[in-house]
């Protein structure tokens, strides 16, 4: 089994599922008492949140080269940055260290494109539905239409990911806000809508609403675990 190398604390409220998520996905296809190697880093979510507010992602990416440098030197064999946002540094990440990283829209696209969704709204912080980082990447290596909300609602998705839920607040209010903008996106032509923020499962879930919702989380978590066990099958 390979080791996967989590670069967390973006939030941690998000990092603990991806945790779990690995785990509980090891212990399915291995079995018994196995569960993840997992070399992880985990970092103060204040500082950085400072540095995205200030549009200074030369500076975030320096962050967080570091800290990958340190996964990578805890024996990663490759890497998950569990954030959709800071992927927008990806590329200086990845110059900054020797194993591949495991990105989380290619991730996410995959079951997508297998569904045969090519509309696809997109739900996450107004740097992930804004920048071209994310969005850019859905569309020209997976050739996905990708649809955002409106700037109002823009806004209101954005506020309750940085007031709420990465500080573990789940709030009905705000989870009906989210099911509007989500039947929106499909009224818009979405045939399915993207969890672009590795907390807003805390808060919606396939449960809520009819619309198929991808939720990256999950998704990073579960391609982290078949490239960590790969052809790997239980013992008999
Ligand atoms: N975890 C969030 C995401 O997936 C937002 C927090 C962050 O800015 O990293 O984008």
């Amino acid at each position: 089994m390979k080791t996967i190398g989590l670069l967390g604390g973006m939030s941690w409220e998000s990092t603990e599922t991806y945790y779990r998520l690995i785990n509980e996905g090891v212990k399915a296809r291995l079995g018994g008492l196995h569960s993840a190697r997992i070399a992880m880093v985990s970092v103060d979510f204040a500082p950085i949140e400072e540095l995205q507010a200030s549009d200074d992602w030369e500076g975030a990416g320096r962050v967080l080269a570091e800290a990958a440098q340190g996964v990578e030197a805890a024996g990663a064999d490759f890497l998950v940055i569990a954030t959709n946002t800071m992927h927008e540094v990806a590329p200086a990440i990845e110059a900054a260290i020797g194993i591949p990283l495991l990105h989380i829209a290619d991730a996410t696209a995959a079951p997508i494109r297998e569904a045969g969704v090519r509309t696809v709204g997109l739900l996450g912080t107004a740097f992930t539905m804004e920048r071209d980082f994310y969005r850019g990447r859905l569309a020209e290596r997976h050739d996905l239409e990708v649809l955002v909300p409106e700037a109002a609602d823009r806004a209101t998705v954005h506020r309750v990911i940085y007031e709420e839920l990465v500080l573990g607040e789940i709030r009905d209010e705000s989870r009906t806000e989210y099911l509007r903008i989500i039947d929106g996106l499909r009224e818009r032509g979405a045939e399915a809508v993207i969890e672009g923020c590795t907390e807003i499962s805390l808060l919606v879930g396939q449960q809520h609403t009819d619309v198929p919702l991808y939720d990256t989380t999950a998704l990073h978590a579960a391609a982290a675990v078949e490239l960590a066990v790969g052809g790997l099958r239980p013992r008999s």
